[in-house]
């Protein structure tokens, strides 16, 4: 059997699907031609990055997989506009290095907005089809940091998108999935580097909102809250270290060493988070507070370390009766409403067996650009990653905990991530995406072959008929 043809995601490892062939095309010509040859058989095409979406939203059964990875050139920086035009497959340490090297000796250097937290080794092409966020304070979804980009329909055709050039496209695309084709490079808007103070302080639940507002008004351009895991306390989901980070004088001198977690300590917080929930924040807590006033730069401080595949060291320092990993889910609830659902959500995550291995909350501003906006308002984030057991029992327990917490979320007047899973139901989808259903009307149109097709694209469809 051909191993590269039966596909996964790299994080759940839920998404087992056989694809007919994987093709790695390494310029925009070889895509062109792979989609073409693809049409000539009358197959249908998917598209993969960095493998991390959890909803099947990369491969579809039968497919051709064209795997973007390698699509990693980089243009010279517009100095003057803050602009470069970059490969879709082009992962974002590897581009914050090389955007540097190309700047040595600029007084003023131009990187990143934002992007992800919990993992670095993520394409551009996926980061721009999920419309991801980070843990910018003030920042819109990532459709705000995307002046152009080039994409490859079905069968073949360039075309420039942006907000001048095929509009619709540009706003269906930046978080479609996939769905209208292959994105090949992407002209980002870029931010002045800057020195941040990173500023940590124990709070509740309660003071999140109106902490980071603070913050946001005394300047900081980042800050997140991590609550605690600890199910058995009543410190659970309400407890939790806030961070922001305020830029200071650019001739603050930079410390050799950035303090932060290493990948000992990672393996170290991953351990207690799966067998000592209580520790797990105590040890978290008492490092960030060691970091209170540290300074990190604003590209940089947002990279961290991804253990791959650490769940099978869990799994086999516990002894487990069957495979786990962590799914993850994201939650958005109008700001305002954050200590009530998480008053809510701690009772509903107390009552089931499926422990919350991670948690954070960020704030987004509001998305009026994309086609399937998730920051339909300004939003409180709420990210939770429960730990599920493979097999029927335990994916069973975690969706049905994935649904519960839409449907809190939805009682409060939030919505979902569309990333994660594939779990919700249709009345979730349709009340938390409600351009969902012509969303597909749309890919109909620009896709009329069903060239791109992928297993959420399928369910979705299929769902929602
Ligand atoms: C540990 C972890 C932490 C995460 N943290 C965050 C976070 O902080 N914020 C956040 O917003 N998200 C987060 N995510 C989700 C992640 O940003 C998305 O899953 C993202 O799409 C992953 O990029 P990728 O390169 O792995 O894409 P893939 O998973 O390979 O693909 C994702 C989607 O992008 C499409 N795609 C990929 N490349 C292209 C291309 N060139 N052209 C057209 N379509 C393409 C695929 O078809 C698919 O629909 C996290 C995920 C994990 C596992």
């Amino acid at each position: 059997m051909n191993m590269e043809l039966t596909c996964d995601d790299k994080h759940s490892k839920l998404n087992s699907t056989r694809v007919a062939k994987v093709l790695h095309p390494s310029s925009e010509g070889e895509v062109i031609a792979a989609i073409q040859e693809a049409a000539a058989a009358d197959q249908a095409v998917s598209i993969c990055g960095a493998r991390h979406a959890m909803g099947g939203q990369q491969f579809g059964e039968d497919t051709v997989l064209l795997d973007l990875s390698s699509l990693t050139g980089l243009q010279k920086v517009d100095l003057e506009n803050g602009r470069v035009e970059a490969g879709a497959g082009l992962m974002w340490p590897e581009l914050i290095d090389s955007l540097l090297a190309q700047q040595v000796g600029q007084e003023r250097v131009w990187s990143i907005r934002q992007k992800q937290t919990g993992a670095d080794d993520l394409t551009l092409g996926g980061s721009l089809a999920a419309n991801i966020h980070g843990r910018g304070l003030q920042m819109r979804p990532m459709i705000d940091d995307v002046e152009a980009f080039t994409l490859i329909d079905g069968s073949g055709c360039r075309h420039r998108c942006s907000r001048e050039e095929n509009e619709e496209l540009f706003c269906l695309v930046i978080g479609g999935y996939g769905c209208f084709g292959v994105i090949t490079s992407v002209q980002l808007r870029l931010t002045p580097r800057r020195k941040l103070e990173r500023l940590v302080e124990i709070t509740t639940i309660e003071r999140v909102v109106p902490a980071l507002e603070d913050r946001m008004a005394k300047g900081c351009l980042y800050g997140d809250f991590q609550f605690s895991i600890d199910e058995s306390s009543s410190d659970f989901l309400k407890l939790g270290v806030l961070s922001s980070y305020r830029p200071v004088e650019p001739s603050r001198e930079m410390p050799k060493e950035r303090i932060d977690l290493g990948t000992a300590d990672w393996e170290e917080l991953i351990h207690l988070a799966h067998h000592d929930r209580a520790k797990v924040f105590q040890v978290y807590s008492d490092f960030y507070l060691s970091s209170h006033q540290s300074l990190y730069w604003s590209d940089t401080h947002q990279l961290s370390v991804y253990l791959e595949d650490y769940h099978a060291k869990v799994d086999h320092d516990c002894g487990a009766r069957v495979p786990a990993s962590e799914m993850i889910t994201e939650l958005y609830v109008p700001r305002e409403h954050l200590a009530g659902f998480m008053d809510k959500a701690a009772k509903l995550l107390r009552s089931g067996s499926v422990p919350v291995i991670y948690g954070t909350v960020r704030l987004i501003e509001q998305d009026e650009e994309s086609f399937l906006a998730w920051a339909r308002q300004g939003f409180a984030c709420i990210i939770f990653n429960l730990h599920t057991e493979h097999d029927e029992a335990g994916i069973e327990r975690s969706s049905e905990v994935f649904r519960a917490l839409i449907d809190l979320a939805l009682e409060f007047g939030g919505s979902y991530y569309l990333t994660y899973h594939r779990w919700a139901r249709k009345d979730q989808v349709e009340k938390a995406h409600p351009r969902f259903r012509e969303f597909l009307e749309r890919k109909e149109h620009y896709d009329s072959t069903g060239r791109f097709q992928s297993e959420w694209w399928r369910h979705h469809r299929d769902l929602l008929k």
